[in-house]
C-alpha cells in the first residue's frame, strides 16, 4: 500500500491517476477518513494514558487505605472506559474503512506513459518481422488444429463449458515445447526456476495488488480463504513476502504454471478458438531490484528483451506497444505489451505484458532490502513479464507457419523439444 503521507502530499496527482486508470476512488474522502482516524487515535491514546495513570493512583490509594479516594477514582475510570470503548469501536471501523480505500490507491504512472482511455490509445514503439502474405486460402488455428487432430474445442466445451479446450498429440508437444524453450532461455539468462503453489491465500492476492480490484477475475475455493492463481506472479512475489532480501544483484525468478481466469466482463469477447480461455499455461519472469527507478527501467528493458528474443526464436512477427493509462492496472507504473501477428484476426494480438511496479507490491507484501549506500531498509522494486503464454501463442505459431498443403513449419528453436520434427502434417 502506498504511504498515506505521500498520498496526502500528492493528493491531486493521485486523484488524476486514479481517474486515468478508471478506479472509483475519491482520494479526498480517503484523506478525510484518515484525518478522522488520526484524531480518534490520538483521543484513544490520551484516554488509555489517563486510565493507566488512574489505575496506578487507585493502587496507591488502596495501598494507603484511602478508600474514598479509590472509590472516586474508580468511578472516573469507569466513565473513561465507557468513552474509550466507544472510541475504540469507532477507531476499529475507521481503520477498516481507511484500509479498504487505501487498497484502491493506484501506483503513479511513469512520465513517458501515454495518456488514454483504452488499448486503442496505446502507442506502437517498434515492429519486428513482417506478417506473411499467403497466396492460398489460409486457415485459422481452430481449423488447423482440427485437421491436424491437435486442438479439440467441442470436447473441451463438453467437459468444462465455454472457453475450454483439449490439446492432443503434437498440440501437447508444441504447448510444452514453447514453455520449455522459454524456461531454458530464462535459466540460461540467470533466472531461478520455481515450481509454485497454484492455490494461494487472499493475503497473497492482496499483497501482490490483484485484490481487491481483480477479485472477480479469480476462482474462489468454496469454504476456504483461498483462490486459484491467475498468474504465477502472485506466488513468485509472495515467495519473499515479509522478508529482507539480498539485492546485491537483482533477483530473477521464473515459473511455468497453469493460470485460471474467470474472464468475468469478457462476455462475447474472443469467444472462438484459443485466444481467451479459462485455463492456460504461462512462463512468467519476475525481477526484484533496488528501489531505484533507473535500475528498474533497465530491468524492464531486460525482461521485455527476453520476450522479444523468444518471439524471434519462434520466428513470429510482433510489435511492442507502450501501454496507456486507461489500459493499465492499478499496480502498474510503466507497461509494454507485445502483440504478435495473428493472421485469422488480421491483426496483432496481445501475447506478453511487461510491467514495472516500482515498490507498489513490495510495500503491500513487505519485501525490503538493506541499501548499502545508506544502510537503511527500503522496499524493493518488482517487475514482471510473460516469457510465453500458451495456448494463446499457438494461434500465431500455427497460423503464421502454415503452408499451402496444410502442413505447419516448426521453427528451428522448437525442434529439439519436438523429437526433431520439422513440420506437422495434417491427418488423412
Ligand atoms: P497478463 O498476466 O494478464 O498480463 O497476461 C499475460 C499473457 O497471458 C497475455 O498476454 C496472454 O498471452 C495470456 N493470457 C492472459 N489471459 C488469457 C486468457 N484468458 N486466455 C489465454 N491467454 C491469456
Amino acid at each position: 500500500m502506498l504511504d498515506l503521507n505521500w498520498v496526502r502530499s500528492h493528493a491531486e496527482e493521485v486523484q488524476r491517476v486514479t481517474d486515468q486508470k478508471g478506479i472509483g476512488l475519491d482520494v479526498k474522502e480517503l484523506l478525510l477518513l484518515d484525518d478522522q482516524r488520526r484524531r480518534i487515535l490520538q483521543e484513544v491514546e490520551r484516554l488509555r494514558q489517563k486510565r493507566n495513570a488512574w489505575s496506578e493512583e487507585i493502587g496507591a490509594a488502596v495501598h494507603e487505605k484511602r478508600s474514598e479516594d479509590a472509590a472516586v477514582l474508580r468511578q472516573q475510570v469507569q466513565v473513561n472506559n465507557t468513552k474509550l470503548s466507544h472510541l475504540e469501536n469507532d477507531l476499529a471501523q475507521l481503520n477498516r474503512q481507511v484500509l479498504a480505500l487505501s487498497l484502491l490507491v493506484p501506483n503513479p504512472v511513469s512520465p513517458d506513459t501515454p495518456i488514454g482511455g483504452s488499448d486503442a490509445d496505446n502507442v506502437r514503439l517498434r515492429t519486428e518481422g513482417k506478417p506473411p502474405v499467403f497466396d492460398f486460402p489460409m486457415k485459422d488455428h481452430v481449423e488447423l488444429g482440427r485437421i491436424h487432430g491437435i486442438i479439440d474445442i467441442p470436447r473441451g466445451v463438453k467437459a468444462a463449458g465455454s472457453r475450454n479446450y483439449y490439446l492432443r498429440g503434437a498440440g501437447v508437444l508444441l504447448h510444452r515445447a514453447v514453455q520449455q524453450l522459454a524456461l531454458d532461455m530464462l535459466i540460461d539468462r540467470g533466472f531461478s526456476p520455481l515450481e509454485v503453489p497454484l492455490i494461494v491465500t487472499t493475503e497473497a492476492m492482496t499483497g501482490t495488488g490483484f485484490f481487491p480490484l481483480g477479485q472477480d477475475q479469480c476462482y474462489h475455493l468454496e469454504g476456504e480463504d483461498k483462490w486459484l492463481v491467475g498468474t504465477s506472479e502472485v506466488p513468485l512475489v509472495t515467495y519473499y513476502a515479509g522478508e529482507i532480501v539480498d539485492l546485491s544483484s537483482p533477483i530473477r525468478l521464473a515459473a511455468a504454471s497453469t493460470c485460471f481466469r474467470s474472464e468475468v466482463g469478457s462476455a462475447g469477447k474472443d469467444v472462438s478458438g484459443l485466444y481467451r480461455v479459462h485455463q492456460f499455461s504461462k512462463v512468467e519472469q519476475i525481477v526484484l531490484c533496488a528501489n531505484d527507478s533507473e535500475q528498474s527501467e533497465i530491468m524492464l528493458q531486460e525482461i521485455t528483451r527476453n520476450a522479444e528474443d523468444l518471439l524471434q526464436m519462434l520466428e513470429l512477427p510482433y510489435q511492442v506497444m507502450a501501454v496507456c493509462t486507461g489500459d493499465m492496472s492499478q499496480k502498474t507504473y510503466k507497461q509494454f505489451d507485445i502483440e504478435t501477428w495473428m493472421p485469422s484476426r488480421k491483426a496483432y494480438g496481445e501475447t506478453h505484458s511487461s510491467s514495472n511496479l516500482l515498490d507498489f507490491q513490495a510495500r503491500r507484501s513487505n519485501i525490503r532490502y538493506r541499501d548499502p549506500s545508506d544502510g537503511k531498509l527500503k522496499f524493493c522494486h518488482t517487475l514482471n513479464n510473460t516469457a510465453v503464454a500458451t495456448p494463446r501463442i499457438l494461434i500465431p505459431l500455427l497460423e503464421n507457419h502454415q503452408r499451402e498443403d496444410g502442413s505447419i513449419y516448426i521453427p528451428l528453436a522448437l525442434r529439439k523439444y519436438m523429437n526433431g520434427l520439422e513440420s506437422l502434417v495434417p491427418l488423412d
